[in-house]
């Protein structure tokens, strides 16, 4: 996982195609079928909503998201495998998101995978959207969500154009967080350090 301060995050995602071959730094090339499996595999296991490709080192326009049959509160403290739970699997290529309304909502709770164990309510998102995006045999589809799944999509497309959403609150709630950022920080560089030793024993 690919946390916060290390640059691929901050990156602009390149649009891509279902028929391409893809390689994630530390891994041989892949279809992006096998790179959208290993991602739900990835969220799953650390018990996300979503994740985006460049949260693994990708710079491609991709994400999956994931909508649960029940609440997250009736399981909590269990480790039961999320997948039995599973109401809706998503893998998105190129999307593009429209609000369908000026409604905005800030109630949920957000965090994110590459910035672990912050979480923070405040992120204003549309809570009606409208989502264009291809599939994996590279068909066009679309789709409307709203409230929870709709700022999932909102999320992870932020992430496709370099945005994080801590930038989408006060400067002060990052402020609040400095210590714990810095400790993130440190990780993704010893992390950056170690992929590049890699890849220089590999190559
Ligand atoms: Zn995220």
């Amino acid at each position: 996982m690919r946390l916060y301060g290390d640059p691929v995050l901050r990156r602009k995602a390149k649009p891509l195609a279902a028929t391409d071959l893809l390689t994630v730094p530390g891994f041989q090339p892949q279809t992006v079928r096998e790179v959208a499996d290993a991602m739900l595999e990835t969220m799953f296991e650390q018990r996300g909503v979503g994740l985006a490709a460049p949260q693994i080192g990708l710079p491609v326009r991709l994400f999956v998201a994931v909508e649960y049959a029940d609440d997250e509160e009736e399981h909590e403290g269990q480790d039961k495998p999320l997948r039995s739970r599973v109401l809706r699997e998503y893998v998105m290529l190129n999307p593009v998101i429209r609000p369908l309304n000026k409604k905005k909502d800030r109630s949920y709770q957000e965090g994110c995978l590459s910035i672990p164990g912050i979480y923070e309510e405040g992120v204003a998102r549309a809570r009606q959207v409208r989502i264009d995006y291809t599939d994996l045999e590279g068909q066009p589809r679309s789709l409307e969500a709203e409230d929870y799944l709709a700022r999932v999509f909102q999320h992870e497309l932020d992430h496709l154009d370099g945005v994080l959403f801590l930038d989408r609150l006060p400067d002060d709630v990052t402020s609040d967080h400095r210590a714990e950022l810095l400790k993130i920080q440190q990780a993704a560089k010893t992390y950056l350090t170690e992929l590049t030793a890699w890849e220089k024993r590999t190559h």
